[in-house]
């Protein structure tokens, strides 16, 4: 009853799709689809959450290498993850494990995190992190902003991108408050060379805005829901 959706990430100046973020999604028989904030939280309760991870991460690693051999080469794949996935220490060599069967190279995946999961470290966390970025595969900080921020482990974790809270990035046209936090993260991303992507982008003037700003990449309504593979590829 799973499947995995697709939402485009967008590169702000040349307009062109440089990856995907897979969302999941459960269409529950009898009852319609059940949103993945309601069910994620009571599978990483019961810790069902491992498996259900283990196969998302599998389905985006095919997936993707499905889309390179159509043609789409450059594009990348973000999967999310919980902090219950790296407590028994095997998710680097499963995610590896993965990439090799479906011979996919490392740099093409993407972990979402959030800040409280590496912060509240949880060096489990940080060393499974490492091994796996030794190998090529890279972190972006989900949910940019909205955690305590001690961005020490900026640098700690070799961070490659920031995804900036949707919250700031909703009423950007009509906040000069969340335009000026939006600056001062894009300023910081590039000086440290971290990615900024800025998450639900509604409309045009949102995202000309951002462009302004040197966002480098968007994600949002603007160009896409997220979409089933097929839709994806077209
Ligand atoms: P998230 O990782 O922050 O994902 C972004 C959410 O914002 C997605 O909701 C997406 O559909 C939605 N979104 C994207 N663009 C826009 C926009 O322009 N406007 C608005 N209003 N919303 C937009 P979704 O798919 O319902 O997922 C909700 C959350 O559930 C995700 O938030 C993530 O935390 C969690 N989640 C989804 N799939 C997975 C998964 O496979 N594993 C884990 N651990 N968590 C997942
Ligand atoms: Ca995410
Ligand atoms: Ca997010």
């Amino acid at each position: 009853e799973f499947e995995l959706y697709f939402q485009p990430k967008v590169d702000l100046l040349s307009l062109q799709v440089v990856g995907a973020e897979a969302l999941i999604r459960w269409h529950r028989a009898g009852y319609g689809m059940v949103p993945p904030d309601v069910f994620i939280p009571l599978a990483e309760e019961s810790g069902l959450i491992t498996k259900i991870s283990q196969w998302v991460a599998k389905q985006a690693i095919e997936a993707c290498k499905s889309w390179h051999n159509l043609g789409l080469q450059h594009i990348t794949v973000a999967i999310n993850l919980s902090e219950v996935d790296f407590r028994r220490g095997n998710l680097p060599q499963k995610l590896l494990n993965y990439l090799s069967d479906a011979q996919l190279a490392p740099h093409y995946l993407e972990l979402e995190l959030t800040e409280s999961m590496i912060i509240d470290d949880v060096s489990h966390v940080q060393r499974q992190i490492q091994q796996l970025h030794a190998k090529g595969v890279s972190l972006a900080i989900d949910d940019f902003g909205t955690g305590y921020s001690n961005l020490g482990y900026l640098s700690k974790f070799n961070v490659s991108s920031l995804k900036i809270d949707q919250s700031f990035i909703k009423n950007l046209d009509e906040s000069e408050h969340d335009y000026h936090i939006v600056k001062a993260i894009i300023q910081m991303g590039q000086s440290l060379g971290i990615a900024i992507v800025a998450e639900g982008i509604e409309n045009d003037v949102v995202a000309q805005k951002l462009k302004k700003l040197n966002c480098q990449f968007g994600q949002g309504y603007l160009w896409s829901k997220p979409l089933n593979n097929d839709e994806f590829i077209a």
